[in-house]
């Protein structure tokens, strides 16, 4: 008799993905799947009465008086920034670790990026580092036109120093909110209702997120507002009629609005269970990035380990799916003519170190034990 083939069933557990936007609540899907076909039988596609209401509502929920919806968020950037008078020659301050959405605007603008550093500890723009970048530049003769304050990975940055340092030098404020819509600083002020202007992204990944692309700017000013709804739409002033020779085609559909529409109402509790994942997390390591004192709102988990390879491929043998947000700081990017020749020690030892774990809604108790189980061992 031949001897029996002894195997191992080896029993490989589901992956856990970084992100899953099919998954959704049964009330959710049905909440998007009626807004779409609404605007389908509407007959009205582009500019309707949903994308009316969903400025409205979208103002009110961040605090402000406007909001203009915009094509996606890195469009919002560069309408932001141009309506805060950024333009040909001009420098805007911002930090490197951002993903380059800021960079890309401001060079559309034929404006230059100039660079901060970050916190070691949260990777956010502070005021010693605000001010550090501020008078490596006052050396060079250049002053700032605008800062752009990202409020990394669902992180609100400590935006009164920030705000008192730019007011006192005239630099306008835009905060960059694509990570944090929803998130509220330590005074009770929610992200977004700080400058002069923030932008937003729906990106779908984002924590308010489409079912294609989609943005806009929030701010307090009506002029700056519309200076935006002019550009966003050919710099049309009336109907044909051009009045304002920065203009271009960049307008947030109806079914993104309705679908957005249909979302709002559900983002506190999506951001409430990032939370309570991102806590999972946190209590079995401190090698997340967050903030201590200031509030957070998961739109990622990021850790920092030195042998971040290592940790990655522990991760990755485990079926757990990670990403690094982002591997290529700004200034190392491979833009033609290199944005700056400055060193940002923080920022570039932190590209090495960082690595984004699951986060997202639908994300299940299971799998957030099955991270956790695997956080506390390359932790330990
Ligand atoms: C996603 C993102 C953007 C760009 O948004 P798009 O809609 O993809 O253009 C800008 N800034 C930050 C911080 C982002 O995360």
């Amino acid at each position: 008799m031949p001897a029996a083939v002894e195997f191992e069933a080896v029993a490989t557990p589901p992956r856990i993905p970084l992100n899953d936007l099919g998954r959704m609540s049964l009330e959710e899907r049905s909440a998007i799947e009626a807004a779409a076909l609404r605007v389908i039988a509407s007959g009205w596609y582009v500019m309707g009465p949903e994308h009316d209401a969903f400025e409205r509502e979208l103002a009110e929920y961040v605090g402000v008086e406007h909001a203009v919806g915009l094509g996606n968020g890195t469009d919002a950037l560069e309408l932001g920034l141009g309506a805060l008078g950024v333009g040909v020659g001009d420098h805007v301050l911002t930090v490197a670790n951002a993903g380059a959405y800021a960079t890309t605007a401001v060079r559309l603008l034929g404006a230059t990026p100039v660079y901060a550093e970050v916190h070691p500890v949260d990777l956010l723009l502070s005021r010693a580092t605000l001010e550090a970048a501020l008078s490596r530049l006052a050396g060079e003769d250049i002053l700032p036109k605008a800062l752009v304050v990202t409020h990394l990975f669902g992180q609100v940055v400590e935006m009164a120093p920030i705000l008192e340092i730019a007011n006192a030098r005239g630099i306008a404020v835009l905060e960059d909110c694509a990570q944090a819509l929803g998130a509220t600083g330590a005074d009770g002020v929610k992200a977004g209702a700080y400058g002069d202007i923030a932008t937003m992204s729906f990106y779908p990944t984002k924590n308010l997120g489409a079912i294609g692309d989609g943005g806009a700017i929030v701010t307090r000013d009506p002029d700056l507002a519309e200076v935006v709804r002019r550009r966003r739409q050919y710099g049309w002033v009336a109907k044909y009629r051009v009045g304002d020779e920065r203009g271009r085609n960049s307008r947030l559909d109806e079914l993104q609005a309705a679908v957005l529409r249909a979302r709002l109402p559900l983002l506190d509790a999506h951001n409430a269970r990032r939370r309570e994942i991102h806590a999972a997390y946190e209590a079995v390591t401190d090698a997340m990035v967050t903030t201590v004192a200031r509030p957070y709102i998961g739109h990622l988990a990021v850790g920092a380990w030195d042998e971040r390879e290592r940790v990655r491929e522990t991760f990755a043998a485990a079926g757990i799916v990670t990403d690094v947000h982002y591997p290529v700081p700004d200034h190392l990017q491979a833009f033609p003519s290199p944005p700056e020749t400055v060193r940002l020690p923080v920022t570039e030892r932190a590209a090495e170190r960082i690595l984004s774990l699951p986060i997202f809604p639908g994300l299940r108790d299971d799998e957030v034990e099955r991270v956790v189980a695997v956080l506390a061992e390359v932790s330990g």
